[in-house]
């Protein structure tokens, strides 16, 4: 069942979402498709199609420290299934950053430090450099060590490159970043 636990917290996050998103929340039907393809759902308090439920009914800012809004892999199966065309995964991206911009970020474990350690190696380099993004991640939890047994072999199948990236548009990937910041600096 669908609660609203607490609408005093704000006007409601339905309209934010829409302009972030470019999604019409309204022409959800429930079938939940999007939900019985997402990976992550089974390990999550809520599903995707009850996110598209309690934007619908007007959750405010409790819903942005949703464990979804950071379990999300990103992956777009809810996107691809969803027979009326609803891009679910621009919906969970929407709220991540929503949850970031008014401080409502209560995300467990380390998902927004993997984020950023992820972000600043495609801004850096013009596309993802897992070493870059694994040694400030490992740096910013300071837990050097860990998950680490598998790497020689990753290494050795060639898996996982040492060197950055090659190739790659980096100035335009650069200016997209500058000309976003540009844009959140300008609302602020
Ligand atoms: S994008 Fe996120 S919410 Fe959608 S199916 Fe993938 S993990 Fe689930
Ligand atoms: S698949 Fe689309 S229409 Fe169905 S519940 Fe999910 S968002 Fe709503």
């Amino acid at each position: 069942m669908i609660t609203i636990k607490n609408k005093k917290n704000g006007p409601g996050l339905k309209s934010a979402v829409e302009e972030i998103s470019g999604v019409d929340i309204s022409v959800c039907f429930q079938c939940k498709k999007c939900s019985s393809g997402c990976p992550v759902a089974k390990l999550t308090k809520s599903r995707p199609s009850e996110i598209m439920r309690q934007l619908h009914l007007g959750a405010g800012n409790e819903l942005l420290e949703n464990d979804l809004v950071w379990m999300c892999a990103s992956c777009e199966t809810c996107s691809a299934r969803c027979p009326m065309g609803i891009d679910v995964a621009a919906v969970i991206d929407a709220l991540r950053r929503l949850a970031l911009e008014r401080g409502a970020s209560k995300q467990k474990g380390n998902v927004s430090l993997f984020n950023r350690a992820f972000l600043k190696t495609v801004e850096t380099f013009g596309r993802s450099y897992e070493i870059g993004m694994i040694t400030a991640y490992k740096i910013g939890t300071m837990k050097l060590m860990n998950d680490t047994e598998k790497f020689p072999a990753m290494l050795k199948k060639g898996k996982i490159a040492l060197l950055p990236p090659r190739g790659g548009d980096r100035k335009t990937v650069k200016r997209i970043f500058r000309k976003f910041k540009e844009s959140k600096g300008a609302q602020a």
